[in-house]
């Protein structure tokens, strides 16, 4: 890059100046890694300091039985097939209750567009998990599934959402977002929740005080000018409603055929690579910079690696994703040898370990414990050190 335009990225971030769509592309197109994530961590320093947040949660998948098969999706069954599944509302629960000595403090559920489930089912199974676990907080359903819901119940969202709310639901999740341009989304998605409709949905849920993380997949067939789209859109709309509490960019996964049947679902992979951790390290830098307006930027472990993990703290990220012990959406398509479980102590090493102070917070980003700040490198550099996978 050219050190005029260095120059001018720099002392527009100096003095908090919005970044513009061309500032994005630009960035993307710089390979100096360390002064992005210069730029980036003083973002994250000016609006975290050296905390790093993160919550203790359970994946929930109720589902893999689903109508749509999106062309990276390695999760996803048809119904009848040998390793397809559907949880009865008691071993919903029976699964979260397994976690109850680990003082989880949210349940993330996500699922297929089952063909046939009710949509009595939902409402149903939120209420259950709320009376056995009632000081979890149900964090449930990408957008794709509420606009799935609308279409099996012929109620609208608005209903649906009060429904939910008063199940017990207290936050969408940020799936569904993947990339909105429908230049490379005609290719990956094939659902019928778009940008107007994920917008639409989020955009709701804001408006009935839910707070809802945002997402973006990428990695794949997508060029940087995508990601640089796809950020401002949901900047744009955090503008307008303030209701997203995260941006999390997901590192898109291939498939390594660990199925039942040895099929390779991802019909991505013959087309593209999954994206280098500099790559991945550069798309939390430039996303921290661009969402100017968003709170938190998220480092989902399991998709990269912990060690990425720990150096995305220095990159943009304040934000971990808790601690996952069982994840099936990812963990279809990983043969990394990262882990699928992290308890407590493991992540709250991981972060003092790379020299941030660890903060526990609930759904809604309230802190709910603060733990103590990092022995400082050079204390440490006489101890044995962990190593990182
Ligand atoms: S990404 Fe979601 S909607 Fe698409 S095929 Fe997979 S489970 Fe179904």
């Amino acid at each position: 890059m050219d050190a005029g335009v260095k120059r001018e990225l720099e002392a527009k971030v100096a003095a908090g100046e919005r970044l513009s769509r061309e500032d994005g592309i630009a960035l993307y197109e710089s390979d100096d890694l360390v002064w992005l994530g210069r730029l980036a961590h003083r973002v994250r320093t000016d609006k975290n300091g050296d905390r790093v947040m993160f919550n203790v949660n359970r994946h929930l998948n109720l589902t893999n039985v689903c109508s749509a098969s999106c062309a990276y999706c390695s999760f996803q069954r048809k119904p009848g097939e040998k390793d397809a599944y559907t949880m009865r509302i008691h071993e919903a629960v029976a699964k979260a209750k397994e976690m109850e000595d680990e003082q989880l403090t949210e349940l993330h559920i996500v699922n297929g567009l089952h063909p046939t489930l009710p949509w009595k089912y939902y409402p149903k199974v939120l209420r259950e998990l709320k009376g056995a676990l009632p000081g979890v907080n149900l964090k449930a359903f990408t957008a794709t599934e509420i606009q799935w819901f609308e279409k099996i119940s012929g109620l609208p969202a608005d209903e649906i959402l009060d429904e939910l709310i008063d199940a017990g639901l207290e936050s969408l999740t940020g799936g569904g977002a993947e990339i909105f341009d429908w230049e490379v989304r005609q290719h990956i998605v094939d659902h019928a929740t778009h940008w107007e409709d994920w917008s639409r949905i989020h955009r709701l849920a804001h408006s009935k005080g839910l707070r809802t993380p945002s997402t973006m997949l990428y990695g794949h067939i997508e060029e940087p000018r995508h990601r640089v789209d796809h950020v401002l859109r949901l900047r744009e709309l955090q503008d307008e409603t303030g209701g997203f509490t995260v941006f999390i960019p997901l590192r898109y996964q291939h498939d390594f055929v660990d199925s039942a049947d040895g099929k390779i679902r991802n019909r991505l992979q013959a087309r593209t690579k999954m994206a280098s951790p500099a790559e991945s390290l550069k798309t939390f830098a430039v996303s921290r910079l661009l969402f100017d307006n968003v709170p938190h930027v998220k480092c989902f472990w399991v998709m990269h690696g912990l060690s990425v993990a720990q150096l995305s703290l220095n990159f943009g990220v304040d934000d971990l994703d808790g601690s996952v012990v069982e994840y099936k959406i990812t963990h279809d398509a990983d043969s990394y040898g990262t882990p699928n479980t992290m308890h407590r102590e493991d992540l709250l090493n991981l972060i003092w370990d790379a020299g941030f102070q660890p903060v526990e917070r609930n759904t809604r980003y309230e802190i709910v414990r603060e733990y103590d700040k990092p022995t400082p490198l050079a204390d440490r550099r006489a101890e044995p050190q962990q190593v990182w996978a």
